[in-house]
């Protein structure tokens, strides 16, 4: 290997790139870690939870538009979106419209259009990014672990073989390799017409 005279690897194109320069003219400290830089997910981190006008967020994602809200798909009596803390690709949320907390406190007609919305989204989830399995269920309190426990919802998580790494273990950190606005429009148009 010839010795680095500071000009950066063979195929350092000065002239297509003139602001890229070899990591070799920046100072610092290596160590035996690898680097993911990830610059469009700081929009992402600092915006935080949405502002809510209502005080519940899946409340106010009816009335907002498909894509501002990432719905996948409305029915008459519950909805499905993305979730936007997602623990990976294709997450999705099914609520009923109703504000209720509770699954025992949906009618029997909500129960019914929650599963058969998780069903289908099974099948659209499977059409568009082939999942080995899934993770379903509904965590009902703060003390089960809802993130948003006033207003029931279910989860439905795409899982992968070897999708769980290090990272939310130690770091509470999920590394997710789509952005959420293509994935509700990739999935919003697998989404089977009623
Ligand atoms: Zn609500």
């Amino acid at each position: 290997m010839a010795p680095d005279d500071g000009a950066g690897p063979a195929d350092y194109d000065g002239a297509r790139y003139p602001d890229a320069r070899p990591a070799s003219g920046f100072a610092g400290v290596p160590d035996g870690f690898g680097r993911l830089w990830t610059p469009h997910r700081i929009a992402y981190i600092e915006s935080g939870a949405p502002p809510s006008a209502t005080g519940c967020v899946f409340c106010d994602a009816p009335a907002r538009n498909d894509e501002d809200a990432l719905i996948v798909h409305r029915g008459a009596l519950a909805y499905a979106l993305l979730n936007l803390f997602p623990y990976n690709r294709g997450h999705l949320l099914v609520c009923p419209y109703r504000h209720v907390a509770m699954y025992d406190e949906a009618t029997p007609e909500e129960t019914a259009e929650i599963a058969a919305i998780t069903q289908t989204a099974m099948r659209v989830v499977v059409a568009v990014s082939h999942p080995h399995g899934f993770n379903i269920g509904m965590n009902q309190g703060a003390v089960a672990g809802a993130g948003i426990s006033a207003h029931l919802h279910q989860h439905l998580v795409p899982r992968w073989a070897g999708d769980a790494n290090f990272f939310p273990i130690i770091a509470e950190t999920k590394a997710v390799p789509v952005l959420l606005g293509e994935a509700r429009r990739l999935l919003a148009e697998a989404w089977p017409a009623t």
